[in-house]
């Protein structure tokens, strides 16, 4: 198909939630390159926000992919599966979490993790512990109990009434935590580098901090590491940087390098109170997707692609870095692992990411300041080269335009 065929098609059949799309339509990928349906090729700096973690059609996924669809799908929850049982058994070999149980999204990772939350206590029999607290400018879905945990009010504000008691605080500040804890807050619900609103870490001490607050309170602490897990900050999962161990845990985006999975992972005290019927899904834990998230588990365990994001990261960041002498479009450059944004001192973004685009390079903005970069963990210094000669060449035109 054409692409003016396909965006006709879009605008007349499609719910408009994504507006303006950019105007590419992707029919094929190898490794970190796509090419669109004029047949040009990009480097893809983006991985379908932080999703094609093995970039495309990794030979090793697509074999998997051909193999259990000739097996089968799907079958229900209420038999046993092989790749499930092997999925959940290396994550917890791999992790800190005693028991794992997988959803098809993030924002239904996270709902579990709520949802656990709030029957931890009331398994105990104290039935009125179920305030949560999460950050300002954090991003945890689009549910309607996910929603309210995103300290966003752009995304909030037209589905009011939100499911009731939940805080927002800001980043990195001990002190305004504490002050929101009260005798019904069950969580904390934090992601350690918020993404969505631009690569924002949390200190070693604030989380130090609310790992105390959290076991002197008796309250549960959740990393949603959604969009940090399964390497992209340069370890498997970012709290191993903090050595700061959380008692829920959940991943979604790279788990399957592309095939729709979540998870949601706990220590033993707190998932055995998931019972019986408490919890479920149709889809969540098929067997396609768990032999799909098998596959990228050995790829990241075994070939190198944790060690590859710690390493191209640093060789990513120092790069960006270096621009900040050759002129002033760089204004801040913050990254862990391949997880990167780049402030600049202009509200360029859109412009840069358009221009680059044509240039044959895929990313993502945040605002009219971020850039956002959250190549493959394949990537290879030359790809990262290529890249970042492009945005110094074109940063004199960005400055005077
Ligand atoms: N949590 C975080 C940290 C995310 O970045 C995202 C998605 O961007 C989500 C949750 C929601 O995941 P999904 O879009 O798979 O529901």
């Amino acid at each position: 198909m054409k692409l003016n065929e396909i965006i006709e098609y879009d605008k007349k059949y499609f719910m408009n939630v994504f507006g303006e799309r950019t105007k590419v339509c992707f029919e094929r990928g190898s490794g970190i390159n796509l090419w669109d349906t004029d047949g040009k090729m990009y480097y893809d700096f983006f991985a379908g926000i932080a999703v094609s973690a093995l970039g495309h059609s990794h030979p090793k996924l697509v074999a998997t992919i051909k193999d259990q669809a000739e097996k089968f799908l799907h079958c229900s929850n209420i038999y046993y599966i092989e790749s499930q049982a092997l999925l959940a058994k290396a994550l917890v070999e791999n992790s800190c979490a005693d028991r794992v149980f997988f959803s098809n999204s993030g924002a239904e990772a996270n709902e579990g993790a709520i949802k656990l939350a709030r029957i931890f206590f009331k398994k105990k029999g104290i039935s009125d512990k179920y305030e949560i607290i999460t950050l300002n400018n954090s991003f945890h879905g689009r549910t309607m109990a996910t929603l309210s945990a995103t300290g966003q009010e752009k995304y909030q504000k037209n589905f009011v009434p939100l499911l009731e008691r939940i805080v927002h605080v800001p980043i990195n500040d001990l002190e305004k935590l504490k002050g929101a804890v009260n005798e019904k807050t069950c969580a904390v619900m934090l992601e350690l580098v918020q993404g969505e609103s631009g690569v924002h870490m949390l200190t070693q001490e604030y989380l130090e901090g609310v790992r105390k607050v959290c076991d002197d309170n008796g309250i549960l602490l959740i990393f949603d590491e959604v969009q940090t897990g399964m390497g992209r900050t340069g370890k498997l999962f970012a709290y191993q940087h903090y050595n700061v161990e959380p008692d829920i845990f959940t991943l979604a985006k790279a788990l399957a390098g592309g095939i729709p999975i979540g998870a949601l992972l706990a220590k033993e005290h707190v998932a055995s109170a998931f019972e019986p019927g408490d919890h479920g899904s149709t889809f969540g834990g098929n067997p396609f997707a768990c032999a799909c998230a098998l596959c990228v588990m050995e790829v990241m365990l075994n070939d190198g692609a944790v060690e590859n994001s710690e390493r191209m990261g640093k060789y990513f960041v120092d790069k960006l870095n270096g621009l900040k002498t050759s002129g002033n479009l760089v204004k801040e450059v913050r990254g862990i692992g391949l997880m990167i944004a780049i402030e600049l001192s202009e509200p360029k973004a859109k412009q840069i990411k358009s221009d680059l685009l044509e240039a044959g390079y895929l990313i993502g903005n945040v605002g009219d300041n971020i850039l956002r970069i959250l190549p493959p963990l394949i990537i290879k210094k030359e790809h990262i080269d290529g890249f970042v000669d492009c945005l110094s060449r074109g940063e004199k035109a960005w400055l005077t335009t």
